[in-house]
């Protein structure tokens, strides 16, 4: 417990979900436009010290079921501190806050989501001060470097508008610091284990080129990380011998995914979604999912709430990509790690990408190789699978010379979904892979006399 907190505040609470039906209300998430968060490194005569701020309405003047836009905003000070900690300093807002009972907090950045439970708010968490208190305090306890810390909570949706431009410019040039390092050039990639208490095998590995799938954190944070507390969930690991350049396997890496994901994970090829792809927590800010009708990628970020070109939604393929696993075909990215050469080269990279929603295309543009734009398509462009190959033809899509003739519709399974029963046993395959030229799905006819099922 901490002083003044109403309810209970610790690593047990880490990992609890709140559905809705078990909401009180929201800050943040789909249904909300404007939302972030962010930390500051600020002189120390800029900072009251211990000093919680709330503009705009507290959660108790808010209606139980509503979601509403909220600004955190963390100032710290200390003659320790750099421009260089606030990324992580900020990641670890996310960590803190999952440790109040009847609270989730999800995502980063300009993507945040905070739940609080019906539970939690009969226990009498009714106001966002109780937050305050609560970061104000892990984050002195924790982080000893930060000598002077105040907390402000924007939940007026003027407020929390109008500073967004201004938080975006300033991850931007965050992420813009990050480029240009190769993964040739360094000895170090770091490891972030945050997430491990909503997906206990998943650890990120981080290298210059290879952005968190969060976003939130790149190889420049990853050593800032690790320089600022040694013994925090960010860490240095050797990248040692590379045991494959084209998909990015290294002997470090699979040695740290093996001890990390207690044996679950110990083969991480860095840059290919098949094979031994990197694992997915639920934290990122995209997917890569493969469309095995033209043999190419799409690609989704998490605002994006229309079904995409295969059918799903992005919450849908969320399910099949998260939780720490590795699975073929369905790949948590960054949107940083779009920006990169590395980005799934293994697998083609930019010329397999065949489909992305428009408003990521033109932010991603300047970043992109000459043509890649203009021959990708967008839902503006296709509807579905069928006029997508049509699309792709006509626009000379580097993807069409891998169809040796019409595309065969190959389905990709991951055999950790097949619902094998045999005997009235359950039987898992783990770690399988099947390859099939052809699947053919039969319904099956009933007895006679039983009922269709
Ligand atoms: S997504 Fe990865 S880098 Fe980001 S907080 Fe989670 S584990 Fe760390």
């Amino acid at each position: 417990m901490i002083e003044g907190v109403p309810v209970d505040v610790g690593l047990a609470n880490e990992g609890e979900r709140i559905r809705k039906e078990e909401m009180h209300l929201e800050f943040g998430g789909p249904k909300v436009e404007s939302k972030w968060e962010i930390v500051r490194v600020m002189p120390p005569d800029s900072v009251e010290d211990g000093v919680v701020r709330i503009v705009g309405p507290d959660i108790r003047e808010l209606a139980g079921g509503g979601s509403y836009p909220l600004g955190i905003l963390v100032e710290v000070a200390g003659p320790q501190l750099e421009e260089d900690f606030e990324g992580i300093i900020e990641r670890r807002i996310h960590e803190y806050s999952n440790y109040v009972e009847g609270l989730m907090h999800l995502n980063q950045r300009y993507d945040i989501w905070v739940r609080l439970s019906k539970r939690g708010f009969k226990a009498g968490f009714d106001s966002l001060e109780y937050l305050g208190l609560v970061l104000l305090h892990l984050f002195k306890n924790e982080l000893p470097i930060i000598e002077a810390m105040q907390v402000t909570f924007y939940t007026e949706p003027s407020a929390v508008a109008e500073r967004l431009p201004d938080v975006l410019a300033r991850y931007e040039a965050r992420d813009a610091r990050a480029r240009g390092l190769t993964d040739e050039e360094v000895d170090t990639f770091y490891g972030c284990a945050l997430c491990q208490s909503f997906a206990p095998r998943h650890i990120c590995i981080i290298t210059p080129e290879r952005y968190a799938n969060c976003g939130a954190i790149s190889w420049f944070d990853g050593r800032a990380a690790a320089r600022m507390d040694p013994k925090g969930p960010i860490f240095a690991l050797e990248k040692g011998e590379c045991l494959d350049p084209v998909n990015g396997e290294f002997v470090g890496v699979n040695a740290t995914a093996k001890e990390r994901s207690m044996g679950e994970v110990d083969r991480v090829r860095l840059y290919s979604a098949f094979g031994y792809p990197h694992t997915s927590c639920g934290c990122f800010e995209g997917i890569a999912f493969y469309i095995p009708e033209v043999e190419g990628f799409g690609i989704v970020h998490r605002g994006f709430r229309d079904p995409t070109v295969n059918g799903l939604a992005f919450s849908t393929m969320a399910d099949s990509t998260a939780g720490g696993r590795q699975v073929d075909g369905f790949h948590g990215v960054s949107l940083e790690y779009l920006k990169s050469r590395k980005f799934l080269a293994a697998d083609g990279g930019w010329d397999r990408v065949v489909w992305v929603p428009s408003e990521i295309l033109d932010r991603l543009k300047p970043f992109l190789p000459e043509g890649v734009a203009e021959r990708t398509a967008t839902e503006r462009d296709v509807t579905g699978v069928d006029d997508l190959r049509e699309f792709l033809r006509a626009r000379d899509h580097p993807v069409v010379a891998r169809w040796t003739e019409e595309p065969s519709g190959r389905a990709l399974v991951t055999a950790e979904n097949l619902p094998l029963e045999v005997g009235g046993y359950r039987v898992i395959l783990k770690n399988a892979r099947i390859y099939a030229d052809r699947v053919i799905v039969l319904r099956e006819e009933p007895a006679h006399g039983e009922g269709r099922r």
